[in-house]
C-alpha cells in the first residue's frame, strides 16, 4: 500500500485492521506464535534481498553489519518472544490486602488493538521490525510506516510483508513526512515512533488529539565518560567501533567524549591506531558505511567546519590518506579537540563519524556537564571504581548504560530499551515491548458474601468503627 497521503487507502486499511481485531480480540498463543514464525521466516528467506536493498539505499553498508545489527537482532528478538510468550500472555493474580478480603485481584493482559509503528532510516529493518515483534506478540494488528530515506528497503518490506501477512494483520504503508503525518493522526490504540526529537514532538501532538498512547524512541547526545584510571589503549577500539558502526548513524552511538585533560593526547593516539586497524582504508572499503544522503553529508561537513571556525582542532583519521570524493559520501572519522559549548557539534546530535572530545578536571564537573544537557539515550563510562560507577548511575539520568564498552545494553532483550526526557519515553525489547502494546487490566472479584455493606450509608457510628478497623488492617 503506497503513496496515498490523502488517507483514503490508509483509512481503509486502518478500518480493515480495526474490524479484524474486533473479530478476534484475544488471539490465542498459537495465532500469535504463527505470526512471529512468519516474521522470522520473512527475515530468513529474504536475507540476501534485505542486505542488498539496505546497501543500495546507503551506497555502502557492509553485509555483515546488516546481518548482525539488523537481521540477527530481529531474529533474536523473535526467538526471545517465542520462548517467553506463554508466560507473558498469562494473567496474574496479585495479593489482596486484608481490608479487601475475601475479594481477589488479578491483572489481565490484553492486546490494545490496532497499533502503528513509524520507523527511521538508520537501521531500516531492525528499527521497523523489532517493535512489530512486540506488537504481534502482544496480539495486536499493526501498520508500519518505514522511512522514505531508505526507499528500496521500505519497498522491499512492503512487498515481503504483503506476501506473508494479510493486510488486516500486518501491513506496510510507504511514503514521506506527509504520509507520516496522516499516519500519526489515525486513532491507533498504540503508536510507536522511532526518530528525531523534533518529529517526536509533532507525533506527540498528533497522538494527543486521539489520546493515543505513545512510545517515543528519540535520539540525543550520548556521552562517553573516560575515568582518570581508564586503560585508554583497551577502550579505544570499543569506543571506535561504537562510534563507527554504520558510520556513526546509530541512535546510541557515543556522541561525545568527556576525558580528563591530561589523557586527551593518549586517547587521540589510541583512537588513531584503532581506526587504522579497523579500517585501513576508507574509500574503497566495503566495511565502512557511507553517509545516507547528500543532505546528511553536508550537515556533518558543516558541523566540522563550524567547530574549526570556532577554534576546535580537527583530527581527521584517514589511515590511507585517501581522497574521499563527496559524491561517495564516505566521511573520514573525525575527532574534534578543544571544543566549546557554542559549537554546533556540542549542541546537536551528531549522528555521523565525528567525535568531539570535551575535557573535565573533577568527577563532579564531568557529572555536571552531563546533567547540563538534555537527558541522553545512552551513557558510556570506561574505568572507574565501584563507588564512582554507583555515583555516576545515581547522579545522572540516561536511557541506558554500558560500562567499559559501547552499545551492548541494547542487545539484551531482558533489559528495557528506551529514552528518558528529551531522548523519549516508554521502552521496548523483550517483555517491556510486549507490555508497551498490552493493556494491563485491573480486575477485582467480589465474593457473594462481602462485608462491604458495612461501609454503606446512612453513615453513622458503624461507618466510623469499620473505618477504624480498616486503618489497622491497611
Ligand atoms: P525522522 O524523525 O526524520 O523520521 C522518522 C520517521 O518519521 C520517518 O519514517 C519519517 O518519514 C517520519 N516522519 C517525518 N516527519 C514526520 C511527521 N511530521 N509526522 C509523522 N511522521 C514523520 O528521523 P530519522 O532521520 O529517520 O532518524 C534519525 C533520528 O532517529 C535520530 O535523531 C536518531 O537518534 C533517532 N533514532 C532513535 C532511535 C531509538 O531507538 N531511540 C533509533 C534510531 C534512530
Amino acid at each position: 500500500m503506497s503513496g496515498n497521503p490523502g488517507g483514503d487507502t490508509l483509512g481503509a486499511l486502518f478500518a480493515a485492521q480495526r474490524m479484524a481485531f474486533d473479530a478476534e480480540r484475544n488471539p490465542s498463543f498459537a495465532v500469535r506464535r504463527d505470526r512471529l514464525d512468519r516474521l522470522a521466516a520473512l527475515v530468513d528467506a529474504n536475507e540476501a534481498e534485505l542486505v542488498a536493498a539496505i546497501a543500495a539505499d546507503f551506497g555502502v553498508r557492509p553485509a555483515q553489519e546488516t546481518r548482525l545489527a539488523e537481521l540477527f537482532m530481529v531474529t533474536a528478538g523473535i526467538r526471545h518472544a517465542r520462548r517467553n510468550l506463554r508466560r507473558w500472555m498469562r494473567s496474574r493474580s496479585v495479593p489482596t490486602p486484608l481490608y479487601l478480603r475475601p475479594g481477589g485481584s488479578r491483572i489481565v493482559r490484553q492486546p490494545r488493538g490496532v497499533a502503528g509503528v513509524i520507523s527511521p532510516w538508520n537501521y531500516p529493518v531492525q528499527l521497523a521490525l523489532l517493535p512489530i515483534v512486540a506488537a504481534l506478540a502482544a496480539g495486536n494488528r499493526v501498520l508500519l510506516k518505514p522511512s522514505e530515506l531508505t526507499p528500496k528497503t521500505s519497498a522491499l518490506l512492503e512487498r515481503i510483508v504483503g506476501s506473508r501477512f494479510a493486510a488486516d494483520e500486518f501491513a506496510v504503508v510507504t511514503g514521506g513526512a506527509e504520509v507520516g503525518q496522516a499516519f500519526a493522526r489515525l486513532p491507533f490504540d498504540h503508536l510507536f515512533f522511532t526518530g528525531s526529537t523534533r518529529v517526536g514532538r509533532e507525533i506527540a501532538r498528533a497522538a494527543a488529539e486521539n489520546l493515543t498512547p505513545l512510545t517515543l524512541e528519540l535520539g540525543g547526545k550520548s556521552p562517553a565518560l573516560i575515568h582518570a584510571d581508564a586503560d585508554v589503549e583497551a577502550l579505544a577500539p570499543r569506543l571506535a567501533v561504537g562510534k563507527l558502526l554504520n558510520a556513526g548513524q546509530t541512535c546510541i552511538a557515543p556522541d561525545y567524549v568527556l576525558a580528563p585533560a591530561d589523557r586527551v593526547d593518549a586517547l587521540i593516539e589510541a583512537l588513531a591506531s584503532s581506526v587504522a586497524a579497523l579500517y585501513p582504508q576508507l574509500g574503497a572499503n566495503p566495511d565502512y558505511t557511507s553517509i545516507i544522503n547528500d543532505r546528511h553529508y553536508a550537515r556533518l561537513a558543516a558541523l566540522i567546519d563550524d567547530a574549526e571556525a570556532k577554534g576546535a582542532r580537527v583530527v581527521r583519521l584517514n589511515p590511507g590518506n585517501e581522497f574521499l570524493p563527496e559524491r561517495a559520501r564516505k566521511l573520514a572519522p573525525t575527532l574534534l579537540v578543544d571544543v566549546r559549548d557554542d559549537m554546533a557539534a556540542m549542541r546537536e546530535e551528531i549522528f555521523g563519524p565525528i567525535l568531539p572530545i570535551d575535557t573535565y578536571t573533577t568527577f563532579d564537573e564531568a557529572i555536571a556537564k552531563i546533567n547540563a544537557r538534555p537527558r541522553p539515550l545512552a551513557l558510556y563510562a570506561f574505568g572507574g571504581d565501584a563507588p564512582s560507577r554507583l555515583r555516576l548511575l545515581q547522579q545522572t539520568i540516561a536511557g541506558g548504560v554500558t560500562f567499559d564498552d559501547t552499545l551492548w545494553h541494547f542487545c539484551n532483550e531482558e533489559l528495557p530499551f528506551g529514552g528518558v526526557g528529551a531522548s523519549g519515553y516508554g521502552a521496548y525489547h523483550g517483555e517491556r515491548g510486549f507490555l508497551a502494546f498490552t493493556h494491563e487490566k485491573a480486575v477485582f472479584m467480589q465474593p457473594r458474601f462481602a462485608p462491604t455493606w458495612l461501609l454503606y450509608p446512612p453513615y453513622r457510628k458503624r461507618f466510623d468503627a469499620v473505618l477504624k478497623i480498616l486503618k489497622q488492617l491497611a
